[in-house]
């Protein structure tokens, strides 16, 4: 069957149809955000692929799911059963994307803090703005665990991590030099007096040090987000620029509202954040958000 003619492409790609090679199979975008989904759904997914696609499924560097090889005549039935299930469509274009994340101190043993939960918090809260309008660019935020950094914080428009400052209790240290060995950045080193100097230039606040020591010498003084903003891939690859340390999980959503603000006031049609950032000056977005 050939495309009607009034066919509106970049439209249906926005809206999560995604036109594939062939002349009218599309692809199904799904939304599940920080990549997580039940069994049951899951199943149906499969079940549906099978039914209208070509029984294959891509899963997106983001997380997503898409069903592939959907006729067009098809689309309408297709996503009719999708949303009776439960499962929702994901949107492309410039929008606030499906928030990533990596599983976190929920299920990770080096999770700092539950970046599955703050992932969901945030998705909930912003996706798809704004609501009837464009930004000037896509608009990508993620959340990893710890300092590893696995969905890469860095990459996104806005990216945190969780951190944590480690304390010693002198008195419960029995001088081992475990930690000066565990330390990968070389931010401890063991004193005259058998005691360990932390260098907090060095130190990014991974807790291993903390995670090492035999007799808990070591403790946390704080946990938190590391808040990064304006990173991107694609082809004028950029990290994001150090927003703020120790940010409370709580705050993390006030800071995506302010950089997202910053960005509708501020940035220009076809403009990523990173570039908007460069050219109006970190300190200010900083002045603004923090
Ligand atoms: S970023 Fe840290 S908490 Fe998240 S999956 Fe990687 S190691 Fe685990
Ligand atoms: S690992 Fe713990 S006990 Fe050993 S030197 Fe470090 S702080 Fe002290
Ligand atoms: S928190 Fe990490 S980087 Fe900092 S001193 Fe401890 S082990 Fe080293």
């Amino acid at each position: 069957m050939s495309l009607p003619k009034t066919i509106d492409l970049a439209a249906m790609k926005t809206g999560g149809l995604i036109k594939q090679r062939e002349k009218d199979l599309f692809a199904i975008r799904l939304r599940v955000p920080v990549g997580r989904m039940g069994a049951d759904h899951l199943r149906k997914i499969g079940e549906l692929a099978k039914k209208y696609g070509n029984g294959m499924l891509h899963f997106t560097v983001r997380q997503g799911i898409e069903i592939q090889g959907v006729p067009f005549a098809d689309i309408q039935t297709a996503r009719d059963e999708l949303e009776a299930a439960g499962l929702r469509i994901g949107a492309c274009g410039p929008r606030f994307r499906v928030v990533t994340a990596c599983p976190g101190a929920a299920v990770c043993p080096n999770g700092l803090v539950d970046a599955g939960a703050l992932g969901l918090e945030a998705d909930e809260r912003f996706y798809g703005q704004p609501e009837g309008l464009e930004l000037p660019h896509k608009f990508k935020v993620t959340f990893a665990g710890c300092t590893s950094c696995c969905p890469k914080p860095q990459e996104n428009d806005v990216g945190f991590h969780g951190q944590v400052e480690p304390v010693l209790f002198e008195d419960e240290c029995n001088g081992c030099g475990i930690c000066e060995v565990t330390c990968k950045e070389g931010a401890i080193i063991m004193g005259d007096d058998d005691l360990p100097v932390r260098n907090e230039a060095k130190c990014i606040y991974c807790g291993d040090c903390i995670n090492s020591c035999p007799t808990d010498a070591w403790k946390v003084k704080r946990t938190g987000l590391a808040a990064f903003a304006g990173g991107r891939w694609g082809r004028h690859p950029e990290l994001g620029q150090k927003l703020a340390d120790f940010v409370e999980p709580e705050k993390a959503m006030d800071i995506i509202a302010g950089v997202l603000k910053f960005y509708k006031d501020e940035g220009k049609r076809g403009e990523r954040l990173g570039v908007t950032i460069n050219r109006v000056g970190l300190t200010e977005l900083k002045r603004r958000v923090l």
